[in-house]
Parts: C-alpha cells; structure tokens; sequence
C-alpha cells in the first residue's frame, strides 16, 4: 500500500468580537475569524488534507455548517475523527506542511506556539510539523484583512502492518 499526500485550503471572514483561534492556539486580535465552528482554519485545512489524503468526504460533508452539534465548536475534534479514520485505514501521519495567509496580526511571534500545538494534537514531534505564515502584500480581501487563509499538505505512511 503506497503512501497518501493530501492537500487541502480553507478560507473564513476576519470579524469584530470574534476568537482568532490558529491551530487550536488563541491569538489576540481585534477581530476573529467567523464560521459556524470556531473557524480555525489551520485546523479545518488541515483536517480537509488528511481526510483528502484518504479520499474520504470533505469537512463540509462530515461536520455540516448546518448541522447544531458543530455551533461554536472546537475544531481540534474535527482534526482527532481525520486522525481515527485514518488510523482505521491503516495510515500514520508522516509529516504536516501548513502555511497561513494572513495580514494582520504578525503571526512571527507565534508561530511556534502554533507550531507546538498542532504537533501535539496529532502526535507528531514538532519538527515534522512545517508552519509558514505570510501576507498577501496589501492585495485582495486577505490584504485588505477582510480574511485569513491557510493551506495544508500531508504525507500519510501505510502501517508496517497493513504494508
Ligand atoms: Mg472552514
């Protein structure tokens, strides 16, 4: 069984009175990303590669935007029922590749912390967790900080017992 690489984006408004929540981490700002969940996107992309990765449904499929149980709901549980399916499907997760897009706040300070964080709630060492952030140099709604962006790629490994 070969290995998977999945790859997967997401994309939320920048609001008032809203958390900035950034792979599970808390970040202060004057406005938080808006979404029926907690709107992480680091989590929702990466979420989407993993489940992308084992051709499974999309996050929009499996935790609806319509749907009450996910209202405000922390996202890292959406990341931990990727990680189940694909331990069910015999994968491990090999390394995690994110980069976030983002004018404001400068993420630089954090992206350790954030780095951290996601390591530990996939169980990785955090040098198998890449974390980029960058602007979009003024241009666009993500210039204009109207939103915030974040890519993912992930390598899954087959289980040595279902090699
Ligand atoms: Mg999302």
């Amino acid at each position: 069984m070969p290995e998977r690489i999945g790859i997967a984006y997401d994309i939320h408004r920048l609001v008032p009175g809203r958390p900035l929540l950034l792979g599970g981490v808390s970040i202060p700002h004057e406005t938080g990303l808006l979404g029926h969940s907690d709107a992480d996107i680091v989590l929702h992309a990466l979420c989407g590669a993993i489940l992308g990765a084992l051709g499974e449904p999309d996050i929009g499929d499996l935790f609806s935007d319509r749907d009450p149980r996910w209202h405000n709901a922390d996202s890292r549980q959406f990341v931990q029922e990727a990680l189940r399916r694909m331990q069910t499907a015999g994968f491990s997760l090999g390394n995690v590749d994110l980069i976030i897009h983002a004018e404001r706040p400068k993420l630089g300070p954090h992206k350790t912390t954030i780095r951290q964080a996601v390591a530990k709630l996939v169980g990785l060492p955090p040098e198998r967790v890449g974390l980029k952030a960058t602007t979009n140099e003024g241009l666009d709604a993500i210039g204009r900080g109207e939103a915030m962006a974040c890519w993912a790629s992930v390598l899954l490994i087959p289980n040595p017992s279902r090699a």
